[in-house]
């Protein structure tokens, strides 16, 4: 057994390319061996040892994003391309997804991984927050085009906006002063979208910290925009009809935690009409 562990460990050391990750799992293995064989002969102990220093070693070296982009691509598809033929082979033939998602772009929340949605399952938008701003043609033509063909021509069936912990965006809504002064070209601008969250939050919270603000404020935003969704015509058709449905959740990635409702007009009603 130690020699194919040996051997496995060598052929680490030898790929060129070799990630990160696979250093960590080298060193890992090592370091398991070293436990499990608390007995071995001092040569042997201290070969590992040896081997260990130079897997470190190694892999504290720069980050390589082309290398990290290749072996991301290579592990997808030969652990998952390669493994379902039949999932792909119907995904080249179009989607049609059952969900539209809108998810923060914070690297931290990706629903796909949250949710472990597969490719084919979820129409995903992300954007600083998670918002949906309301219907308008010039401003906001990236996010009504994403609505308009989810709706209208994948059909989907549910549109789920997801909030979570900790939300830049969020603090930054809640962090512009009340005179309205903004600093940067875009951000603020576009946290603004959920305005009347902040308001509701200030007005209800204004004795909490501003930690718990920010956390109710990521929850009310996401009503907000369950209520802009409905301002788009082929949204409040569906909703009308029932063929589509509104939910808002939170995920909380500190607690590991997620909350899931459905749209509620008497939550946000400054935003039902
Ligand atoms: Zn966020």
């Amino acid at each position: 057994m130690d020699g194919s562990w040996f051997v496995w460990i060598w052929n680490k050391l030898q790929e060129e390319d070799m990630a990160t990750e696979s250093y960590n799992e080298a060193i890992a293995a090592l370091t398991k061996l070293l436990s499990m064989k608390a007995d071995l002969g001092g040569v042997a102990a201290a070969k590992i040892k040896q081997l260990t220093a130079e897997l470190e070693a190694v892999g504290s070296k720069p980050f390589n994003p082309d290398e990290r982009i290749r072996t991301g691509f290579t592990h997808f598809k030969t652990e998952k391309y390669e493994k379902n033929p039949d999932l792909y082979g119907q995904l080249a033939k179009g989607q049609s997804p059952k969900f539209m998602v809108f998810a923060c772009s914070d690297s931290r929340v990706c629903p796909s991984h949250v949710l472990d949605f597969q490719p084919g399952e979820a129409f995903v938008v992300r954007n600083i927050a998670n918002m949906v701003p309301p219907y308008d043609k010039t401003k906001y033509s990236g996010a009504g085009a994403a609505i308009e063909y989810a709706v209208l021509h994948l059909k989907v069936e549910n549109i789920v906006v997801i909030g979570h912990s900790c939300c830049g965006g969020i603090k930054g809504l809640m962090s512009i002063p009340d005179d309205g002064t903004t600093a940067s070209d875009f951000i603020e601008q576009w946290v603004q979208i959920c305005n009347p969250a902040k308001s509701k939050v200030k007005a209800e919270a204004s004795s909490t910290s501003l930690a718990e603000q920010c956390t109710n404020c990521e929850k009310e935003a996401v009503n907000v925009s369950l209520g802009n969704l409905l301002t788009y015509p082929f949204v409040r058709d569906g909703v009308v009809k029932k063929t589509l449905a509104l939910k808002g959740a939170h995920y909380d990635f500190v607690k590991g935690t997620f909350e899931l409702w459905d749209l509620d007009f008497k939550i946000s009603p400054s935003q039902s009409f």
